[in-house]
Formats: C-alpha cells, sequence, structure tokens
C-alpha cells in the first residue's frame, strides 16, 4: 500500500502538549495524586439555563440540518452582543458560527492565505495558528517577545516585519498562554499599521470576559471603519460562558471574506450541532451572571500563583491580565521546558505544559483553571521541586 502523506499533512508538527498529557493521565488512571495546570478550559460547568435550552431544543426535535453558517436567530444575538460589548456593527450575514473559535480561526486562514503568503504571528503564540498557516500552504512569521516586555510587540516592529507578501497578522489579546492584555491604545496603534500597510487583522478575542486589575478588552475592530475593515474577528463560546465541549465559536468579518468563509464551511463540516446553537442563543440572550463570581474565583487563584510563583527562587512571573493561565520563566534553572515540565510531572506530580509548545523555551505555561486548593498544593510542589534543583 501506498500510505504517501499529502506534502500539506506532512508538514504538520506533532502536538507537543500530548506527551506530558498522556503521562499525566496515566499516573493519574494508575491512581497517583497529579495536580493538573495543563488544561486550558475554565473547570466550571456550563451555565444550567443553557444546558435546559439544548435539551429543550432536543425534545422539540430541532434535530435537522441548519444553514450552513448556522441559525439566523444565533447570528442575530452575536450580532447583538458584538455591538452592545464590542462596539462593532455587524450584519448577521457577515457572521459565521463555526465548530469552535479553532474552527472559526482555520476558516478565516483558509479563506485569505495560500501558497507565497506570509503571516505575521507574535510568539508565545496559541500553538494551532502556526500549524493552520502551514495547513493553507502558507508561511508563518514569528516575531519573538518575552516577558521583559509584558509579552506585548510594538507597532515599530510590526511594521518593520511587513514585506509585500504579509496577508495576515494574527492577533491574540488576552493571550493564551501569557495572559497578556494589550491597551486599548496599543491595539489602535497595531491596528493603524495594518490599515497603513494594507494587512489583514485576525483578532481572536476569545478571553474577552475574563480580565483583572482593571484591565479592559478593546476589540481593533472598534476604532475605526477603516480598522473593521481589515479586522476580521474571532470569538467563541468556550471560555467566557464554560461550553468547550459544545464546540461553538464565530467569526466576524467584512462581506466578501464573510462569504468566503461561509462557503468553505458549507463544503466541510457545514453547520454546527442543532440543538447546541438553540443553547448558544440563550448563553447570549439570557442573564449573564455567572461570569462575575467566576472571574472572582480565577482572580483569587491569579493572585495566589503570581505571589507564590514569585517568591520560589529561580523562577520569575509577569503579571498577566487576562485569561487563566501565568507563563513563568524557567530559564535561570537551567532545564528546557521540556526537560522542567517532564521531571516536574514525574517527580512532583505537577502537569505543566512546556513553553516550547507555544514557541518559548524558556517559560512554563500553568493553567488556574483548578481548585484554590490545588493551586495552593501544586504551588508547594513546585517550590519544592525548584528548590531541590
Ligand atoms: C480556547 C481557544 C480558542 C477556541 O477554542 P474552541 O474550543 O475551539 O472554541 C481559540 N483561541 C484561543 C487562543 C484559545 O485559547
Amino acid at each position: 500500500m501506498d500510505y504517501r502523506l499529502s506534502r500539506r499533512a506532512a508538514t504538520l508538527s506533532p502536538s507537543l502538549t500530548l506527551t506530558i498529557d498522556t503521562r499525566a493521565k496515566q499516573l493519574a488512571a494508575a491512581g497517583e495524586d497529579v495536580v493538573g495546570f495543563g488544561v486550558g478550559e475554565p473547570d466550571f460547568p456550563t451555565p444550567p439555563h443553557i444546558v435546559a435550552a439544548a435539551v429543550k431544543a432536543l425534545e422539540d426535535g430541532f434535530t435537522r440540518y441548519t444553514a450552513a453558517s448556522g441559525i439566523l436567530e444565533l447570528r442575530k444575538a452575536i450580532a447583538d452582543k458584538m455591538l452592545r460589548e464590542q462596539k462593532v456593527a455587524y450584519d448577521p450575514t457577515q457572521i459565521t458560527v463555526s465548530c469552535g473559535g479553532k474552527h472559526a480561526c482555520f476558516n478565516v486562514v483558509l479563506a485569505l492565505c495560500q501558497q507565497g503568503d506570509e503571516v505575521i504571528i507574535p510568539s508565545p503564540y496559541w500553538l494551532s495558528y502556526p500549524e493552520m498557516v502551514k495547513l493553507a500552504g502558507a508561511t508563518p512569521v514569528i516575531l519573538e517577545t518575552t516577558d521583559e516586555t509584558g509579552f506585548k510587540l510594538t507597532p515599530d516592529r510590526l511594521r518593520a516585519a511587513i514585506t509585500p507578501n504579509t496577508r495576515l497578522f494574527i492577533l491574540n489579546s488576552p493571550s493564551n498562554p501569557t495572559g497578556a492584555v494589550y491597551t486599548p491604545d496599543e491595539l489602535r496603534a497595531l491596528g493603524d499599521v495594518c490599515v497603513e500597510k494594507g494587512v489583514l487583522i485576525l483578532s481572536d478575542e476569545i478571553y474577552e470576559h475574563l480580565v483583572y486589575d482593571g484591565a479592559v478588552h478593546a476589540s481593533v475592530a472598534s476604532f475605526s471603519p477603516a480598522h473593521e475593515q481589515h479586522t476580521i474577528i474571532v470569538h467563541g463560546f468556550a471560555k467566557g460562558w464554560s461550553m468547550t465541549g459544545w464546540r461553538l465559536g464565530w467569526s466576524a468579518a467584512p462581506a466578501p471574506i464573510a462569504r468566503a468563509i461561509s462557503a468553505i464551511q458549507s463544503h466541510s463540516t457545514s453547520n454546527t450541532t442543532s440543538f447546541a446553537q438553540k443553547g448558544a442563543v440563550v448563553a447570549l440572550t439570557g442573564p449573564q451572571d455567572h461570569l462575575a463570581p467566576r472571574l472572582a474565583e480565577f482572580n483569587r487563584r491569579r493572585l495566589l500563583a503570581w505571589e507564590r510563583l514569585n517568591a520560589i527562587p529561580r523562577l520569575t512571573c509577569a503579571r498577566p491580565e487576562g485569561a487563566f493561565y501565568l507563563f513563568p520563566n524557567i530559564s535561570k534553572t537551567g532545564l528546557d521546558s521540556s526537560t522542567f515540565c517532564a521531571r516536574l510531572l514525574e517527580e512532583e506530580r505537577v502537569a505543566a505544559v512546556p513553553g516550547i509548545a507555544f514557541g518559548a523555551d524558556a517559560y512554563i505555561r500553568i493553567s488556574y483553571a483548578t481548585s484554590l486548593e490545588n493551586v495552593s498544593k501544586g504551588l508547594d510542589r513546585i517550590e519544592r521541586f525548584c528548590r531541590k534543583l
């Protein structure tokens, strides 16, 4: 048999997070007490009124194909939400409901990028971005940022990286994995560069609601009509509404791009799960009071973990203002991130993600989407691990 893979498949990097994750699950299954700092999803359940709406839709027989881009009711609810919160006006036809924010990103990259195109991605990056760009045949151009600048890219560095082949700039604020949040002024300045140079922006705003210390999330599309014309917003239900398993996200794009995204989706996944869409409508139109207490709980964990990390010899950690991750610098331990995480798991039973997975080997990612008690226990163990190095 000829099992030759397509060039497209062969250029993909295997997920570096998988080895640690598999080993952590193995240990846990064997009855070991593993503290999981690896997960990228909220530990809270989906609010019950959202669940009830999906159950009702299922019982009512709402089980057939829907419009490929999503039911109009949901696209209207998304447009209303975006006008209300992100301060950007979209017609429902500009919105495509996809199988998660990840799928929405992938559709955008496929719709816009091809062989010969360059896509600027600041590192540390969400690990799927460069792989999506490679799948589309285009070339990721990675711009490294560090904790010294709060993991933020300056407009000058962005401008200097733009070439005639630059098609897209991928912006993720609040950031996974660093938790960095650009201020509105910083975002506007990055957007100005893209407008000036005619570069499109993929703005991944999935952590919109998870900001702390008085930080505010602004959408880069909201600053002017020109900014909006250069931006495709990606968002989803996974993080703010604790709906990771529902596989629901969306893109909002200028009309010609939205049409291409819809066409691509209509020939691949087609519509997302019908009754899940009914739950999503209620997620947007129903009460939002789940958010404040969850945010307060995330914040308690964030502050505890951040203070503890900075008290550990040879570790330093920038103060993240968003998402639910900390991204401590481990370079003074002399270990690379894969070794650090492998040993931390074997010796202290703490699972964290090596920074190399996000293009940043001097760091590890700690998710605090776990109980305060676990955060405290895990930090005790990390401290013991670092003291004996
Ligand atoms: C979680 C996440 C997403 C989307 O996740 P889905 O589960 O596909 O909705 C998108 N971008 C970033 C940066 C994320 O962390």
